[in-house]
């Protein structure tokens, strides 16, 4: 089962050592504040440089680059949907992220991966809602896809780390 799979973790996902960290980005993919701005700071300029040269990323979708400085060896980059009050398709679009990141890191051979919680800092998506997609999402991709053996969910705050863990622990 893929429970076993899954786990939330609180602090920094820029420590991760981890095969891939996914980057809450934003259409620009020129690096921004929050877990951007962390990851973009830990990996060093060289981060920068492989971003430039990929033209930005739709919402919803997900593009990856070498970790560079980082522990992990791979970013995987997607842009969360910014919350409109929820009638926007913004629950749709989340889920997307989650999907076509761990698209990307099936075909890249990623088997551990460590996911931030998308949209819920700069972009509003509230905890509740997101952190319930987040956890369906995931599991429905584990449980036909063998490839993939680890997911830690790294929570910044006290409030997302307990959402994150009732919800797996419930499922
Ligand atoms: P978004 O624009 O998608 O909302 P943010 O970076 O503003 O992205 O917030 C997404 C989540 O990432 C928030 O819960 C925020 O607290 C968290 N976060 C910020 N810095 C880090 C970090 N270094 N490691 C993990 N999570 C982080």
């Amino acid at each position: 089962m893929s429970s076993d799979k899954i786990s939330v973790f609180k602090g920094d996902i820029t420590l991760q050592k981890v095969d891939a960290i996914v980057n809450a980005a934003n259409n620009s993919l020129l690096g921004g504040g929050g877990v951007d701005g962390a990851i973009h700071q830990a990996a060093g300029p060289g981060l920068l440089e492989e971003c430039r040269r990929m033209n930005g990323c739709p919402t919803g979708e997900a593009r990856i680059t070498g970790g560079h400085n980082l522990p992990a060896r791979w970013v995987i980059h997607t842009v969360g949907p910014v919350w409109h009050g929820g009638n926007d398709g913004e629950a749709e679009t989340l889920a997307m992220c989650y999907r076509n990141c761990l698209e990307v890191a099936h075909r890249h051979g990623i088997k551990t991966i460590a996911f931030p919680s998308i949209s819920t800092g700069a972009y509003g998506f509230p905890i509740e809602p997101a952190s319930r997609i987040a956890v369906r999402e995931v599991k429905s991709i584990l449980e036909r896809n063998e490839s993939i053996e680890k997911v830690v969910y790294v929570c910044f705050n006290q409030t997302t780390y307990d959402c994150y863990l009732k919800l797996i622990m419930n499922y």
